[in-house]
């Protein structure tokens, strides 16, 4: 699908059933892939991050986060589809994870909030398969130990789906830095969404 140039970022122009394809294609295929939902606060950190930038270059899809970025692409003639957030993908995946039977894995946010979201998308989608989930330590990217222990709990519960919720860019560049180590499908990162499923 062609990519929509906007604000120097290369836009792919999905909807959600084109996302719930190349989700359902990457995991069938047994790739390793990662997605990036775009919002404004990432726009202005990427003029200043060079390592952020290159997360970007790397994506396998982008897709853009909020109505703002939305809007723009109308008025400057470009328009993309849709606004694709965390925090819409995670809860409307839920029911369609349930049916294929994805295994999904919760990483990030504060500790117990991973816990709870996952307690909360069970009720939800009571046929769910979360295979996992963590909350790491604050400042955890920095001590091998914690990323080696983060990547061995993935290599033993063999998600499907990767959410990862350490706010931006801290997520984008964990999963650059790790993701052809700990090979899973579909790596996303989703900014507050656990907490705003752990309520
Ligand atoms: N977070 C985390 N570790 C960090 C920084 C943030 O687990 O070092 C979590 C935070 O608890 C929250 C999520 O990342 O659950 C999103 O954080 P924030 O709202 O600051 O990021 P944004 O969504 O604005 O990018």
């Amino acid at each position: 699908m062609k990519k929509v140039s906007l604000f120097n970022i290369n836009f792919d122009n999905y909807d959600f059933n084109d996302l719930s394809k190349f989700i359902d294609n990457s995991i069938s295929r047994g790739d390793n892939r990662f997605i990036v939902t775009c919002n404004v606060d990432h726009i202005i950190k990427l003029r200043k991050s060079k390592s952020f930038s290159e997360v970007y270059r790397a994506a396998d899809v982008v897709v853009a986060d909020g109505a703002p970025i939305v809007w723009s692409s109308k008025i400057l003639g470009k328009p993309l589809k849709s606004k694709l957030s965390g925090s819409d993908i995670l809860p409307i995946l839920g029911s369609s994870f349930e049916n294929k039977k994805y295994k999904i894995f919760l990483l990030g946010a504060k500790e117990g909030v991973a816990k709870k979201a996952s307690e909360n998308l069970k009720k939800t989608f009571p046929n769910i398969n979360i295979v996992g989930y963590y909350s790491p330590p604050i400042g955890f990217e920095e001590s091998s130990y914690e990323n080696e222990k983060i990547k061995k709990m993935l290599k033993r519960a063999k998600p499907d789906i990767l959410f990862v919720a350490l706010g931006a860019p801290k997520q984008e560049l964990w999963i650059y830095n790790n993701y052809q180590d700990y090979n899973i499908p579909i790596s996303i990162g989703v900014g507050a969404t656990l907490d705003f499923i752990a309520g």
